[in-house]
């Protein structure tokens, strides 16, 4: 029989359950917000709320209610739990804001298309910034990501909570094709080297920044070695 809480967050109540809506870069369509309020009013949901990470949650779903709720949903409602991208972060970018210097928001929906559900030892969020005021806050993100006139800058460690962490920088200057490529790199990296449920933060204390670039940063050709 399907478990029907797939994909859902168990409330403090200890019985109603939150489910998040998809919305990389917290960026919406009119049809998506019609859908969630939809789906909010059917089904009497008490408190819709936009995360931190610029999801849209409804919560205090019932158990009961769940199935229909994620198939009104469909594929718009996010449906894993378990350690994975948590979300995909993002400032307006060079087309919205004044300040900035590359494409945050697109560059969120092209890592969100590509990594949406995947499994990882840990959670991981990512910030994008457009400019390097940094207001997708990616220095405090596991994978941030900052504009600049040369490109991006890519930094990979970061977390905020009690244990705050700055990422270290890896690379500057990325093209968005580099950018793709060194995150998928760093990924794969971290999917076989850290611990179940070890955060980049952690990751990175444990290994240090000298190993992943002996590792990993000083083999790839766009990189240099004097950083
Ligand atoms: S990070 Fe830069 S581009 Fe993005 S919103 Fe802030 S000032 Fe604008």
């Amino acid at each position: 029989m399907a478990d029907h809480t797939e994909g859902a967050i168990l409330q403090r109540d200890g019985r109603t359950y939150a489910v998040m809506a998809r919305s990389p870069g917290g960026l919406v369509t009119p049809e998506l917000l019609e859908k969630v309020a939809a789906t909010a009013r059917k089904y009497r949901v008490p408190k819709v709320k936009i995360t931190s990470g610029q999801r849209i949650a409804l919560i205090g779903i019932p158990a009961d209610d769940l199935a229909a709720v994620f198939e009104d949903l469909g594929p718009d409602a996010v449906r894993r739990t378990g350690p994975c991208i948590r979300y995909f972060q993002s400032c307006p970018g060079i087309e919205n804001c004044r300040n900035g210097t590359q494409d945050s928001l697109g560059l969120a929906t092209m890592l969100e298309s590509l990594y949406r559900e995947k499994p990882f030892p840990g959670k991981i969020k990512i910030g994008i910034s457009g400019c390097p005021r940094c207001c997708g806050e990616s220095r405090t993100r596991d994978i941030g990501i900052m504009g600049n006139a040369g490109g991006w800058t890519l930094l990979f460690g970061g977390n905020s909570g009690t244990r705050p962490r700055f990422g270290d920088v890896l690379a500057k200057n990325l093209s968005t094709s580099e950018v793709l490529d060194l995150v998928s790199r760093l990924l794969e990296y971290y999917q076989i080297h850290a611990q179940p449920k070890e955060r980049t933060a952690r990751f990175m204390e444990r290994i240090t920044l000298e190993t992943l670039q002996s590792d990993l940063l000083n083999l790839i050709p766009y990189i240099p070695l004097e950083r």
